[in-house]
């Protein structure tokens, strides 16, 4: 079997990317990125601080009085060509993409990077649509409103999907007139460093930046940082709430969007006509298996109604453990390896909780201790409480709880017990239960009968501990990224 190799960056491209230049640290200090299929070091990237940060907001706020005066016509078309430069550069950046964050090359990597060519080409289209409104306050009065950009922008991103969301954070931003720094995780920021050098001379320097760092460092000096005038976040809740803090002072502007413990919900009609094979498949795409769990929306609580449970289960298992589980990079493997030793460790200690509360394992088992690569095999836990830890924080890998449930009533209290509200899959062909169920859960976005990933276009976010505002749609980045400004004229003749 060959793989396909990712090489080590060209010489200068793992800098941070400020006012239309690399930018390496003063004093030198690097972090290193690993692949975490294989556990060996992919290049090195520049550990940027206060001060790359600092260098980065004041490129951007520079930047700023000539790119909001634009045509929003005009920085939709750079975002289009940007989307462009990445669709033709798709295969390389996809294999940066598993290379660095352990997401298979097959099933996810190439999807995410043609899908954050369809964010750009998205807000590159839409751009136009900042429009303003007005008011019909008779013939004396001649009152409008326009939609103006918050001013500079710091986003922050993780590391389980970082082009897809870095392109959300891009668009969204620049699409309304803002200028950016972007900081990416330190886990897996080359995609984003690739990007960058795609958009090299596209924008004016300042619009966009990239200053990579750790999210104590460069993450925390960019989210208090006084020239910020909003902060998009995407990343856990704990740390949400950190920034929350930060920006509270100064009353920026802010976005979060955070994890989650999401329900997937199944009745027996669902099975019902032929159904179960696809049910059972769009059960497992739900739990984002094939991303090793490592999705914020990942239907990680799965509950059963107990007369199917004996037929599905079985049916959800068999699609599960069919995912072929190893290096990212090989073109054959449908699911990769979870980022880092941290995260392996997290995901063997929670399951390994469960195990000694006496929970069975329909598939899988506790991570072996000491694995050559992060590659844990789909995992699916019976016997299992809804108030075990496994059952109510977020695993943030490859790893579903399944219970069985009597009642809708029931269901509902289960899926509603957590301090999350990001996503729900419900599995019914009944008109009045969808309708019942869509407006008792608590979630932001909710699927019916399938199990799919976000569409640039529908304004996504999550309620509760998951998160404040929305984004992937324009009418998500008006409201998050551009204030109503509201101009009053008088016109009366002598007035
Ligand atoms: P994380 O919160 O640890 O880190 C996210 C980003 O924040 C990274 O860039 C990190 O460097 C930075 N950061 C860390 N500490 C910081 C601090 N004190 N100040 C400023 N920045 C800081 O999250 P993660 O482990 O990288 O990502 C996984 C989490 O992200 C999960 O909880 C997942 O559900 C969530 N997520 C949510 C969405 C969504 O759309 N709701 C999408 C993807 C991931």
């Amino acid at each position: 079997m060959t793989l396909l190799e990712y090489k080590l960056p060209e010489a200068g491209l793992a800098g941070s990317y400020i006012n239309g230049a690399w930018h390496w640290p003063d004093d030198g200090r690097t972090l290193t990125v690993e692949n975490p299929s294989r556990r060996e070091p992919i290049c090195e990237v520049g550990r940027g601080t206060g001060d790359e940060i600092d260098i980065a907001v004041g490129a951007a706020r520079a930047a700023l009085p000539a790119w909001r005066a634009l045509a929003a016509s005009e920085r939709g078309g750079l975002l289009s060509e940007l989307g462009r430069r990445l669709e033709e550069n798709a295969e390389e950046v996809a294999r940066i993409l598993a290379a660095e964050s352990g997401n298979a090359i097959k099933t996810q990597a190439r999807g995410e990077a043609m899908g954050a060519t369809g964010v750009l080409k998205y807000y590159g289209g839409v751009a136009v649509e900042q429009k303003g409104e007005t008011l019909p306050l008779g013939p004396d009065l001649f009152s409008y409103s326009t939609r103006e950009p918050h001013g500079v922008v710091g986003s922050i991103i993780p590391w389980n999907s970082p082009l897809q969301l870095g392109c959300v954070k891009i668009s969204m931003a620049l699409a309304t007139g803002n200028c950016l720094v972007l900081k990416p995780a330190e886990d897996a920021p080359l995609a984003i460093l690739k990007l960058a050098e795609l958009a090299d001379g596209l924008f004016p320097p300042g619009v966009l930046n990239v200053v990579t760092g750790l999210g104590g460092e460069a993450g925390a000096a960019l989210a208090s940082h006084p020239g910020v005038d909003k902060v998009s976040f995407t990343g856990s809740s704990e740390v949400g709430k950190l920034i929350g803090h930060a920006t509270a002072d100064r009353i920026a502007k802010l976005t979060l969007e955070l994890g989650g413990k999401s329900p997937t919900i199944v009745f027996p009609d669902a099975i019902e006509n032929g159904r179960l094979d696809s049910t059972a498949q769009q059960v497992a795409n739900a739990m984002r298996f094939a991303r090793q769990g490592q999705s914020c929306t990942a239907g990680s609580r799965l509950f059963v109604h107990k007369d199917i449970w004996d037929v599905l289960m079985p049916k959800v298992a068999e699609k599960s453990a069919a995912l072929r589980v190893g290096d990212a990079l090989d073109p054959d493997v449908d699911m990769g390896a979870v980022i880092n030793s941290e995260r392996y460790g997290e995901i063997r200690a929670f399951v390994a909780e469960a195990e000694a509360q006496g929970a069975s394992f329909l598939i899988g088992e506790t991570p072996v201790e000491d694995p050559s690569g992060f590659s844990p095999n789909p995992t699916i836990i019976t016997g299992v409480d809804n108030a075990w830890r496994i059952a109510r924080e977020e695993v943030f890998g490859p790893v579903m709880v399944a219970i069985p449930f009597e009642t809708e009533a029931e269901a509902i209290d289960m899926a509603n017990d957590t301090h999350y509200g990001l996503a729900a899959f419900l599995f019914t062909h009944d008109v009045s239960r969808i309708s019942r169920l869509t407006r008792a859960i608590d979630a932001g976005w909710i699927q019916v009968n399938q199990g799919g990933g976000q569409i640039p276009g529908m304004s996504y976010g999550g309620t509760k501990q998951s998160g404040t505002g929305s984004e992937y749609s324009i009418e998500g980045a008006l409201e998050a990224y551009t204030y109503r400004k509201c101009i009053t004229i008088n016109i009366k003749e002598g007035a």
